[in-house]
């Protein structure tokens, strides 16, 4: 896998992102460009945490939804 935006090579990382404004998940595997600092999602982390949300999303009532933090594994 190469990057996108400037075909430099990629390393293995861990990154945080917020999702729908509130939900702050930690520890996504990732990639980070070495060249330009492009930070890339691999197919399969990104899928597993959008389910891990939907799940969370489920257990918790809408309205207390205010902000939420998760760590994946
Ligand atoms: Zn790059």
């Amino acid at each position: 896998m190469k990057c996108h935006k400037c075909r430099g090579s990629l390393e293995k990382t861990k990154t945080n992102k917020v999702f729908e404004d509130n939900i702050l998940v930690e520890n996504i595997s990732a990639y980070r460009c070495k060249g330009c600092g492009e930070l890339l999602f691999d197919e399969v982390s990104y899928n597993k945490t959008l389910k891990a949300i939907k799940s969370v999303k489920r257990k918790i009532p809408q309205k207390v939804l205010s902000k939420i933090k998760m760590v994946m594994a």
